[in-house]
Parts: structure tokens; C-alpha cells; sequence
């Protein structure tokens, strides 16, 4: 006998906890659905920390909604009395003609974000763990700051359960039929029935819906964890995180949290993966290398060799803006995929979307620009 269920939710990463809570946050009877544990490393939604700023440079585009996932997240704090987010601020460096320092600052002129610009003797004094590289600008934003990744996807998980939401972990979907009329899942126990559904499958999107042909690129990402050689980046003294744009590459960071280690990672650059389920997990030799030039060029009090590592996903759009729409032949499903690898700050407000877009068909966020239509050809 199939299971009847008004709303399913089909992952419970990053994306899909927020939807589940918004769900469950409207009274609606929801089920969500997960081929692996709560806050797992197997996705994309893991490694302890994900950067949050408002004065985005990818595109001014995004600002309201970074607002609204601000509020999202205080919110969350509040009814769930976890701490989720870090204030630390986040001190960007660049040259003056690329894209991240410009971007920084349109986004911070055109929607009023609270951004300094430093003077390289200020910064020499201000960040004394970094060798700013000759004739780069620093700009340096007080309110962002990191969210602590696995929390919130925790925290989202437990509220929306509280609120009567039904969790089925360790169940892995197998078949997604979506027809005009009907909405069919199955998973290796159970057959469902739904009237709506959000699919927020990450790294797995284009296997849950296929039928789109959606133009997701899964990427093997590496995160390091770095030995700290003399205490200039602890959290604990009010060091902030850090995003440079070198010539060869993007990396960004973390305060640390523990004293002695340093997290980072270069967010460019990646390989194909192609089964998300089966990606390398062991160290390559080709992973560090490009930290490690980064380290040593622009972090001295920090050792180039990682101490540890942990591997992620990032699915790409060829444009690295996100996709949330609903599904062409049926819609009462949503979906939202190619998070691109800077997805994670807006989980909050995205889980808000999808839920607006499930049950009204429609949302007051601004998202016109993260329509599925523009990747449509001819
Ligand atoms: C190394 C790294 C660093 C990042 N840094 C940042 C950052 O600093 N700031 C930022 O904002 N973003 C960052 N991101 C991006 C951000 O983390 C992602 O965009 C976001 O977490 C994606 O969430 P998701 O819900 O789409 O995917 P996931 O969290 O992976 O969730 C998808 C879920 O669907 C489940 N699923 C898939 N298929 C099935 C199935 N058939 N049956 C059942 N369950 C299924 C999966 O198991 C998974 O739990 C980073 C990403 C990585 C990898």
C-alpha cells in the first residue's frame, strides 16, 4: 500500500532541512526523505563552518535575499536557543580591476552593506597573520561571518520535527514518476504518494530529475585543515575570515576555532565527478599543491602542509547561479539545485522559497534570475 503524504521532502542536506522546517512552520503535514544521517559528510552540507556575507560579489542579485536569510537564521537562533551563526567579519583582497573587489563594492554601494575599505598600512596592522600581496585593495565586511554548517542543518531537522514533521533517514529514493496528475516516489522500502514536493538533492539532482536536463556539473572539492605556527588568526582574539583573489585561483578561510588549526580551501578549480555516491575521499597529490603556494605566499604564521582534510561537492551551473523553479510538468513539485558551491548562507531563505513556490505557487522573493528558463535554448 503507497503512503499518502500531503508534502515530501527529497534530501535533508543543506537546502532541503529549511524546506522541511518551512513546511512543517505551516502547520502542513510533510515527510522528508534521506539516503543517508542527519548532518552527514557525504553531500555537500559538511566541514564545520560555511562563510555568510552580504556584499556579494557573484551579484547584487542575491543581497535581498542574503537580508531575508539573516533574519532567517537570528530567528532560528531564537527558537532554537543553538548558536548557528558567527559575526566574525570577513576581510576580502584582491586587485583593484577583479571581478570580487569590484563586486564587493557595487553590491555594497547598491544595497547600503556596511563595508571598509582599508589602506594596505592599515591592514598590515589590522590582519598581522597575512602578507597582502603587492598592489592588491582590502575591503573588510563587519556583519559577515560563518554559520556553523552541520547546526543548522540539525537544528532545522529537529524544529521542523517538533513542529510534526515526519523524518526518514538511511532511505534512499530509487525512482521519482512525475506526471501532470500524480507525484509516485519509491525508495527501497516504501512507495509514496504526494500531493506536492520539494526536491533539494544536491550533488544527486540530475538522477531525482532527469527529465529536466538540467545543466549541473558535480565538481570534487577539498577542504584542509592547516597547523597554525603562531596565534594570529584565533577566533577567541577576534580574527574574521578571509577571501582572496590571487592570480591563480580563488581561497578563502576561517578563523580558528581551535587555536591550532586554520580551515581553508581554494574555491576555484575542481574535477569531474561522476557518481556523487563513489568520489574519492583519499588525499590526491594534485589537491594541496595549490593551497599550500597560497599559504605560503600569503599566510606565514601558518604551516603550507595540512594536518587534515575532508571532501565535498560542489554542483555547478555554468553561470554558478543557482536554479530554483518549478518543475515543468507538474507544478506542485519545486526544486532548487546548482548551488554552485556558495550556496549554503542562503539555505535558510531558499527553504523559505521552496516552500512558498510548493504551496502558493509563487514567492515574494526576487528570484526571476534563478529561473530554470535561462538555460533553455533557442
Ligand atoms: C567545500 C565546500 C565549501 C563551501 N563553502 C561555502 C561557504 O563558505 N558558504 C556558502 O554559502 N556555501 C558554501 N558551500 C556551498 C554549500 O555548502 C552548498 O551550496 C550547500 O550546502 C548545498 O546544499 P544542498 O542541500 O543543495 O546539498 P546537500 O547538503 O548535499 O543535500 C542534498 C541531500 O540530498 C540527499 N539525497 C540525494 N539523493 C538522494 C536520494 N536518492 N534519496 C535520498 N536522499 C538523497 C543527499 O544525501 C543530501 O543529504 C561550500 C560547499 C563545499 C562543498
Amino acid at each position: 500500500m503507497p503512503i499518502h503524504v500531503d508534502y515530501l521532502v527529497l534530501g535533508l542536506g543543506g537546502m532541503g532541512s529549511s524546506a522541511l522546517y518551512h513546511l512543517a512552520r505551516r502547520g502542513l503535514k510533510v515527510r522528508g526523505i534521506e539516503q543517508f544521517g542527519v548532518a552527514h559528510d557525504r553531500g555537500s552540507s559538511h566541514g564545520e563552518t560555511r562563510i555568510i556575507r552580504k556584499a556579494y560579489f557573484e551579484h547584487p542579485n542575491y543581497v535581498p535575499l542574503l537580508q531575508r536569510a539573516y533574519e532567517l537564521w537570528r530567528e532560528l537562533e531564537q527558537e532554537s536557543g543553538k548558536r548557528l551563526f558567527n559575526p566574525c567579519g570577513l576581510m576580502v583582497a584582491g586587485s583593484p580591476e577583479g571581478e570580487v573587489i569590484q563586486g564587493v563594492r557595487l553590491a555594497s554601494r547598491l544595497y547600503d552593506v556596511d563595508v571598509e575599505n582599508v589602506t594596505s598600512r592599515e591592514a598590515a596592522e589590522r590582519f598581522p597573520g597575512f602578507r597582502i600581496p603587492n598592489g592588491f585593495e582590502v575591503t573588510w565586511e563587519p556583519e559577515a561571518g560563518f554559520l556553523y554548517v552541520e547546526e543548522c542543518v540539525r537544528t532545522q531537522i529537529e524544529c521542523a520535527i517538533s513542529l510534526g514533521a515526519q523524518v526518514c533517514l538511511n532511505e534512499k529514493i530509487i525512482s521519482v514518476s512525475i506526471n501532470a496528475e500524480s507525484i509516485e516516489v519509491r525508495t527501497e522500502t516504501e512507495r509514496y504518494l504526494a500531493a506536492g514536493m520539494i526536491v533539494t538533492a544536491g550533488a544527486w539532482s540530475s538522477s531525482c530529475l532527469q527529465e529536466l536536463h538540467l545543466p549541473l556539473e558535480v565538481v570534487r572539492k577539498v577542504l584542509f585543515w592547516n597547523p597554525v605556527r603562531q596565534p594570529l588568526y584565533n577566533l577567541d582574539a577576534g580574527k574574521g575570515c578571509f577571501f582572496f583573489d590571487m592570480p591563480y585561483g580563488e581561497f578563502y578561510g576561517f578563523p580558528s576555532l581551535d587555536g591550532e588549526t586554520v580551515k581553508l580551501a581554494e574555491h576555484t578549480g575542481g574535477a569531474t565527478v561522476a557518481d556523487p555516491g563513489n568520489v574519492n575521499r583519499e588525499l590526491m597529490e594534485t589537491d594541496a599543491p595549490a593551497v599550500s603556494r597560497f599559504v605560503s605566499e600569503v599566510m606565514p604564521a601558518l604551516d603550507p602542509e595540512p594536518a587534515r582534510h575532508a571532501t565535498c561537492m560542489y554542483t555547478r551551473t555554468p553561470d554558478r547561479h543557482f536554479i530554483v523553479d518549478r518543475h515543468a510538468r507538474n507544478q506542485r513539485v519545486v526544486y532548487g539545485a546548482g548551488f554552485s558551491g556558495h550556496g549554503f548562507k542562503f539555505s535558510a531563505v531558499i527553504g523559505e522559497i521552496l516552500a512558498d513556490l510548493a504551496t502558493q505557487g509563487s514567492t515574494a522573493h526576487p528570484i526571476d534570475f534563478l529561473s530554470a528558463s535561462r538555460f533553455a535554448s533557442g
